[in-house]
């Protein structure tokens, strides 16, 4: 076999996932592509792919999106190439059984129709009449796309192949790539065993390989094959090919025809691993021997969906590996580890629903230098390395697959392979009675039972039992003060000669004014969109702290390190070298000045300031800002020195009225606030202005910045296609937490991003992004706003709310406004 010597871009695997992104590199004029495939197409996971195709079901935008795109790809695709693809728009059905469910779908539903998804409510007599074989009798509803259905994954994944080849790709079958060549810090090429191809892109598509061919690059791939079925009956007279498929996750299974017998596909609870040492290179259309024992308990629960299954035969138990990662969500992007060098793969049993989506979304990442999603959920560099070790990757699986099918309570938190980052004050909050969760692989104190309650989780869509010690934190923090653990945010120090130039022109704001002053900033693309929300400590003339959220850690290092680029500045990580304990509230300033000899006033301290000083034995870099909306300090201690320091607070808070606090609390406190949470209300496909965050921008610094050019157009181009809001509802009884949406004098308009209880405000509280399209006059201002009419919809009930461009709660004051 003859290789090419050379390709602009270099797919590695031919799955659905490489296949769709080498169609949509040629359909977005990059032809000169070669996808190289190990044996034979489809051979890894995707030929024995059950092949279902649902839109239904996600309160991701991205994930909803790639899902409908991909169905309306696959509708076109045989017309287009010629070859069948399977597609069978039989409709789809997810019941509910319980209240919970039906919470849950019932939310899920009201976001997918506003994202255009034709999603129907409909009752156990018509769940019967769509599948008769069904047994409905404790069935309290389904949820019907009736455009839905399945497709034949080998036949659209050939389709894609044959639509990317007659647009000039090439592609190699039996050619595996054993590695990738590099030049400083970017890939150029891959080795064959039939020679090298040169390229400037490569994207890994390896399926389950693709952790193993990631290390070979050095390329962080935390996924893991698991042990996946489905179960084929003998022949059903009775069933039809043109009935929907039917999905009930509390059976564990999914229901379709298959060659005339019922295929019972099943996602299990508890889930086993495969083959965690390494898949082998030569497993191709390969099968793992089903474990019978461990898959009986389901398979009968799931049976008693259609009981005609119990008294049928069993043609088949099939069991294939797929690929799972540590939160459910697929790694894509460009690897922070090696420039041009892509991933596309852990699809966690969804790569062939929304295959064509995420090819397109990788191909346009590449060919426009950046997505057009929003792609923090998803973005490779979310991912840690001691995410890859064996015992990690054996022990989250586990969970991971069976969380496809739990019901998706907002509380809930992952229990496997836990506490494998700890702070070093870890055993002190543990006695304190915190209750934890997993924060980016940190135990993160979320909230905390009072003395002799038992600190649990309660899976509820109403009011957890933890609702009460929550609003105690909150009102401490209002009132006197609190202490809250954050030695997971990821800490940078910037240090050299051009440290100060390379920050101010990656920052939207001045960062490089003032010796001993922190600033609030933005970091921008060319395209003005959000890169990073982070703060900015100038230190001295050569030296910058950066301090960042857990989640935007490795992004926001790598972005850093790619602005300096042969600039004489140095950035080192030194997250792990750094407790932080943030002090917060009205009598924090008291707290902290009788545990220190530095001046705390004012005048010698004010907002914005940085200073070193002691408490206790310890030297401590002192920050005195607020992410709650309340006088308060970071404090950024020596790993070694924060079990002290800590000691040093806490036994001086008591006559301050020092109160623990949690994530929950910081969640409710800077919401009320409005405070941004990149990743959660704000993402990479917002522009600063639209966030709302124009007041941290200094147009006017000089040497410009990154992305100044795009702001100033988007300013002078009149007003906002849309803008983040916060949005309070006046009800205090209902809960907000994510994706319900929000009408504009009955105009659905946008949906809640993110959002928390106001324990002060007295209401749940959120951010919405709001298209100014459906808002009258067609601009978000707040005089608009307050002449129209707004509610929130939540499981299909209208609530109305409050809507405000600036916070509701204001600090300064201590006046509730709205
Ligand atoms: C039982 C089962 C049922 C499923 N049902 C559904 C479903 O109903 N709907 C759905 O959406 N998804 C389903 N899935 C999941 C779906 O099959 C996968 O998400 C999808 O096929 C993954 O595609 P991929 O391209 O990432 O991986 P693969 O299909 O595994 O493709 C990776 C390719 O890379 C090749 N490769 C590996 N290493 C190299 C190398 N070094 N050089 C060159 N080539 C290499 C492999 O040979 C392989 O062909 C199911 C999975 C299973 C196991």
């Amino acid at each position: 076999m003859i290789v090419p010597a050379q390709a602009r871009v270099v797919v590695i695997g031919g799955g659905v996932i490489g296949c769709s992104v080498a169609y949509h590199l040629a359909h977005m004029g990059w032809t000169d592509v070669v996808l190289l495939e190990r044996d034979r197409l489809t051979s890894g996971t995707t030929w024995h792919a059950a092949g279902l195709i649902v839109t239904f079901g996600s309160t991701s935008e991205t994930s909803t999106e790639m899902r409908k795109y991909t169905r309306d790809l696959y509708a076109r695709l045989e017309a287009e190439t010629g070859q069948h693809t399977g597609l069978r728009q039989c409709g789809f059905i997810e019941v509910a059984g319980d209240a919970d469910r039906l919470e849950e779908y019932r939310r899920v539903a009201a976001f997918n129709r506003h994202c255009g998804v034709d999603v129907h409510e409909i009752s156990p007599r018509q769940i019967k009449d769509l599948f008769p074989l069904a047994r409905v009798d404790d069935l309290l509803a389904g949820f019907y796309v009736a455009g839905d259905g399945r497709a034949d994954p080998v036949g659209v994944t050939m389709a894609l192949a044959k639509g990317a080849r007659q647009l000039g790709v090439t592609i190699l079958e039996g050619v595996p790539c054993t590695g990738v060549t590099r030049r400083r810090g970017a890939v150029t090429g891959v080795t064959t065993p039939a020679g090298e191809i040169a390229a400037e892109y490569v994207v890994n598509c390896a399926g389950i390989w693709a952790r193993q061919l990631g290390a070979r690059a050095g390329v962080t791939i935390p996924l893991q094959a698991a042990e996946h079925y489905y179960l084929i009956t003998e022949r059903i007279p009775e069933l039809s090919s043109s009935w929907p498929v039917l999905e009930d996750p509390a059976s564990y299974g999914y229901f379709r025809e298959e060659v005339g017998g019922l295929m019972i596909g099943l996602f299990e609870p508890v889930c086993a691993p495969w083959s965690v040492a390494g898949v082998p290179d030569e497993f191709s259309f390969g099968e793992i021997q089903p474990d019978w024992d461990r898959m009986a308990p389901y398979i009968e629960t799931a049976m008693q969906r259609v009981p005609i299954a119990l008294t049928t035969g069993v043609r088949k138990l099939f069991c294939g590996p797929e690929s799972f990662t540590p939160d459910l969500q697929p790694c894509v992007g460009e690897a922070p580890e090696l420039r041009n060098y892509f991933v596309a793969a852990g699809l966690n049993s969804i790569g062939i629903l929304t295959g064509g989506g995420l090819g397109r979304v990788v191909a346009h990442w590449i060919v426009n230098g950046r997505p057009d999603v929003d792609v923090t959920g998803f973005h490779v560099d979310r991912l840690h390395g001691y995410q890859t070790t064996p015992e990690y990757r054996r022990t989250r699986t586990v969970e991971s697959l069976g969380m496809v099918y739990k019901c998706h309570y907002p509380g809930y938190v992952m229990q496997t392979a836990r506490g494998a980052r700890r702070s070093p004050i870890h055993d002190r909050l543990v006695a304190r009675n915190a209750f934890f969760r997993d924060v980016s692989g940190w135990e993160g104190a979320d909230w905390y039972a009072p003395p002799g309650v038992e600190p649990a989780a309660s899976l509820t869509w109403g009011r957890p039992s933890w609702f009460p010690y929550w609003a105690a934190e909150h009102r401490a923090a209002r009132d006197a003060a609190i202490v809250m653990d954050m030695s997971f945010m990821a800490k940078f120090l910037v240090e050299g000669a051009d440290a100060g130039p390379v920050l101010d022109w990656v920052s939207a704001n001045r960062v490089d004014g003032p010796s001993g002053t922190i600033t609030y900033t933005q970091w921008l693309d060319a395209a003005g969109k959000l890169q990073a929300d982070l703060t900015v400590a100038k230190l001295d003339d050569e030296r910058f702290w950066v301090v960042a959220s857990d989640t935007a850690h490795r992004h926001a290092l790598t972005w850093l390190r790619r602005q300096i680029g042969d600039r004489r500045a140095f950035v080192a990580d030194l997250t792990s070298a750094y407790g932080q304990l943030n002090v917060q509230g009205p009598r924090s300033r008291e707290l902290l000045q009788s545990v220190t000899s530095a001046d705390l006033s004012d005048a010698a301290f004010p907002f914005r300031g940085v200073r070193d000083i002691d408490i206790g034995f310890a030297q401590v870099r002192c920050i005195r800002i607020t992410y709650l909306g309340e006088l308060g300090y970071e404090l950024y201690i020596p790993t070694e020195q924060t079990a002290h320091v800590y000691d040093r607070i806490v036994a001086a808070g008591e006559q301050f009225g020092l109160v623990h606090a949690g994530l929950k609390a910081l969640a409710s406190l800077r919401m009320e606030k409005a405070y941004r949470d990149y990743g959660h209300d704000i993402d990479n496909t917002d522009s600063v202005l639209e966030a709302g965050l124009g007041f941290a921008v200094d147009l006017d610094k000089p040497g410009g910045f990154l992305g100044r050019d795009a702001v100033i157009a988007q300013k002078a181009a009149g007003p906002l296609p849309r803008r983040l809001v916060q949005v309070l509802l006046r009800d205090p009884e209902p809960l907000m937490f994510h994706a319900e949406i929000v009408r504009c004098d009955d105009r659905p308009c946008g949906y809640l991003r993110a959002a928390s209880y106001g324990h002060t405000l007295g209401g749940a509280v959120g951010l919405a992004m709001i298209e100014a399209s459906a808002v009258p006059g067609g601009a978000i201002v707040q005089r608009a706003i307050d002449a129209a009419r707004w509610d929130v919809e939540i499981a299909g009930r209208r609530h109305p709310a409050t809507v405000s461009l600036r916070p509701l709660f204001d600090p300064d004051n201590r006046k509730i406004k709205g």
